[in-house]
């Protein structure tokens, strides 16, 4: 069926509809200019208008009149996400979700939120109401929503305590709508969530999620240097695996790095420092302390309690991709890669890489559970010549026995496990019929012979010709 936009734009009118070219290109786009594949590929992406809904009802109106006239349905939180998982490939209609943004209820350990909420405003809420916060965020908790984060995030700040949004427990629920001729609103709990959990949107719209709560604290930002980049780790790798230690979060990052990227801070952070970023309970401040002092290598170089945080950002937006953010900021040739550091070398694998790289790929390590155990979720920068190298440098580091979860790809497919998900492609099947919702992220539904250990980018048959 040929889509017909403005039959759906007329059905829609008495929504908040936008089809000025500027807006709507400025909301067909988030972060994929991250990568430069990506940019080179992407730049041209623009849909034809954006909805604004204003509650589910509106979300159930939308994505009825896009079924009835065939029109593709991107759905937009904060638009914060770097693979270009908000890019309407095929056009059609962006369905913006920030009014989404009511809070149902917080109760101890949980709170129901709509979609599109703020993930620091619900942190606010939730603290203000009952001194609780949510047990992880990404560093772009400031501007992202909940339902994106869901979507299309991993994990992030908090981690190191709680694993990753994938992990029984992180998420409790998932209200979300279908793209059918009569949309349904469906409950998800327990292992139905994982359809949706991480799959774009490609098969529902998230209209309210249960995340669980955990007690809020005054975070205290502390930065330790050191010399030598592996005695770095090491301190991160024990600290890490210190129990007692209360960290919300963990991040070490490759000299000069620090000093040359993070400019608020650099007046702390010599040249030659190669850092731990710590987020640390003011109740675990004094242990952390004790166990760094233990380390004759390490010298505790910003403490926001003594040094003072204002005119500071915090800890967490010099780490995950926000480490990334920094260096682009100053060298718009820096990318990165999303790597695994297996254990139990984890140490051994970081510092191999550097002597491998050098300069070429800066390191950055955000320490995080996976299983219940510690593990290095690399983030390294990269300074990117051509397509071909970073091919290469992913193919060394496959080599060496370090997995990567590939940045510079668009499908949920590419960016992950490189392999068919065959309970989210099931559910897409009952959910989106017609392969309307967020089309080109998910190569199963429209390639199922895709060979996934081919090297080559997989180009979406519908991707919009550049204009
Ligand atoms: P969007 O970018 O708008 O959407 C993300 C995906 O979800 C898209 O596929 C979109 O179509 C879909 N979607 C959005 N809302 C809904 C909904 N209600 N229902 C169904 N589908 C929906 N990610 C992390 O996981 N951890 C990090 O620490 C982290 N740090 C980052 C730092 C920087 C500087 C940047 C640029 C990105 C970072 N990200 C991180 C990626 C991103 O910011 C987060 O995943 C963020 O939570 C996405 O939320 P959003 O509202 O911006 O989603």
């Amino acid at each position: 069926m040929t889509a017909d936009l403005a039959g759906c734009k007329a059905a829609l009118a008495h929504l908040d509809l936008d089809d000025n070219p500027a807006t709507v290109r400025q909301k067909s786009r988030d972060f994929f200019w991250y990568s430069p594949v990506l940019k080179e590929r992407l730049d041209h992406v623009t849909a034809d208008f954006v909805v604004t809904p204003r509650n589910e009802a509106e979300v159930i109106e939308a994505l009825a009149a896009a079924h009835a006239h065939g029109v593709p349905v991107t759905p937009r939180g904060a638009g914060t996400g770097n693979y270009g998982q908000a890019m309407p490939l095929s056009g059609g209609m962006v369905l913006h979700l920030k009014g989404l943004d009511k809070i149902a209820e917080i109760g101890p350990g949980r709170i129901r939120a709509g979609g599109g909420a703020i993930i620091a405003e619900i942190d606010r809420k939730a603290r203000a109401a009952a001194g609780q916060e949510l047990r992880m965020h990404p560093s772009t908790a400031q501007t992202a929503s909940i339902g994106g984060f869901i979507a299309g995030g991993s994990g992030g700040v908090g981690s190191i305590r709680w694993g990753g949004l994938r992990d029984d427990g992180n998420v409790l629920g998932l209200r979300l709508v279908t793209c059918e001729a009569r949309p349904r609103v469906l409950e998800l709990r327990g292992d139905d969530m994982h359809k949706a959990i991480h799959a774009y949107g490609v098969n529902g719209i998230i209209t309210e999620v249960e995340v669980p709560l955990t007690a809020a604290y005054d975070w205290v930002d502390v930065i330790v240097g050191f010399d030598e980049w592996a005695a770095c780790n090491r301190y991160a790798e024990d600290i890490a695996h210190r129990d007692g230690l209360h960290l919300k979060e963990l991040a070490t990052v490759q000299a000069p790095a620090p000093h040359d990227y993070f400019l608020r801070h650099r007046r702390f952070i010599a040249r030659e420092k190669h850092v731990a970023i710590i987020m640390v309970g003011p109740h675990s401040l004094e242990p952390l302390l004790t166990v760094t002092a233990r380390d004759r290598r390490a010298a505790v170089l910003f403490r926001s309690d003594r040094d003072g945080a204002a005119g500071l950002p915090p800890a967490y937006e010099l780490a995950w991709n926000h480490t990334t953010l920094r260096a682009l900021r100053m060298d718009p040739a820096i990318t990165y890669l999303q790597v695994l550091y297996r254990a139990p070398d984890t140490v051994e694998r970081v510092v191999k890489m550097a002597a491998i790289f050098g300069d070429e790929v800066p390191g950055h390590v955000e320490w995080v559970r996976m299983d219940g155990r510690v593990r290095g979720a690399g983030l390294p920068m990269v300074r990117y010549t051509t397509e071909a190298r970073l091919d290469e440098i992913i193919r060394i580091h496959e080599a060496e026995g370090c997995p990567i979860f590939n940045p510079h790809r668009y499908t949920l497919e590419e960016g992950g496990m490189k392999q068919t998900d065959p309970a989210q492609l099931a559910f897409k099947r009952e959910t989106d019929p017609d392969g309307l919702l967020n089309p080109g992220k998910m190569i199963a539904w429209d390639d199922p012979d895709y060979d996934f250990a081919s090297d080559r980018i997989y180009l979406f048959p519908g991707l919009n010709a550049a204009q």
